[in-house]
């Protein structure tokens, strides 16, 4: 399966990637996760990222396109993958199609996560993430066992710097300016299911579930 997860910061997308890539075996191609990455690394990308990310905007087109088009050739994706913040923007909605045609793929499912305000503002003010291995935790809905502490690879939890209210406003009308207009993109070509992003995590899982299963369309 070729899986696009589509919706505002704090939908859950990343939750829900680990998720399905855990109980499938598919990579979970989170870009977020590789610019971090390449910031803690201090590579070049990293650099140029960061004063974008940190003041919630969006990097360059051609930078994402770039990772996201070679990443895409590595083996573990021949048989499917799940994008998690990739693409954002028309431009690089347009380059992944591109791209995948040259490999003869294509993009079987966009789920978009519908997610009201209030929800995504508790969800991002709450957030925890392991330095180490990504993983994603919540200091009430999903907390580590202890605190601070990975419950997976015993990794440092931190706060995401553009998670603080500051930035959250930015990167939501960037959302909202940016990334929204693929809705419309992927509903045009009859790809797009809503999913309700409001939805506690595993029942939300089970709902991808049921749609993978086929018992279920919207
Ligand atoms: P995320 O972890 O998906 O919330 O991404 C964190 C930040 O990384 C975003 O606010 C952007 O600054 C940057 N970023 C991640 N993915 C993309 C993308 N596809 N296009 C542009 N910027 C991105």
């Amino acid at each position: 399966m070729r899986i696009i997860l589509l919706g505002p910061p704090g939908a859950g997308k990343g939750t829900q990637a680990q998720l399905i890539s855990k109980r499938f075996g598919m990579p979970h191609i989170s870009t977020g996760d590789i610019l971090r990455e390449a910031i803690k690394n201090k590579k070049p990308v990293g650099l140029k990222a960061k004063t974008y990310m940190e003041k919630g905007e969006l990097v360059p087109d051609e930078v994402m396109n770039k990772i996201v088009t070679l990443r895409l050739k590595e083996s573990d994706c021949d048989m499917g993958f799940i994008l998690d913040g990739y693409p954002r923007t028309k431009t690089q909605a347009l380059k992944l199609d591109e791209a995948l045609s040259q490999i003869r793929q294509k993009i079987e499912f966009v789920f978009y996560f519908e997610t009201s305000s209030e929800i995504i503002i508790e969800r991002l003010s709450g957030r925890r993430i392991c330095k180490n291995c990504h993983a994603v935790y919540h200091i009430k809905n999903m907390p580590s066992r202890h605190a601070n502490v990975c419950d997976k690879c015993a990794g440092t939890l931190y706060q995401r710097p553009d998670d603080k209210k500051e930035t959250i406003k930015n990167r939501l009308e960037i959302y909202t300016q940016q990334t929204k207009p693929l809705i419309d993109y992927y509903q045009k070509q009859s790809k797009l299911t809503k999913v309700n992003g409001d939805l506690a995590a595993e029942k939300l899982f089970e709902v991808l579930l049921e749609i993978f299963a086929g018992r279920k369309s919207e």
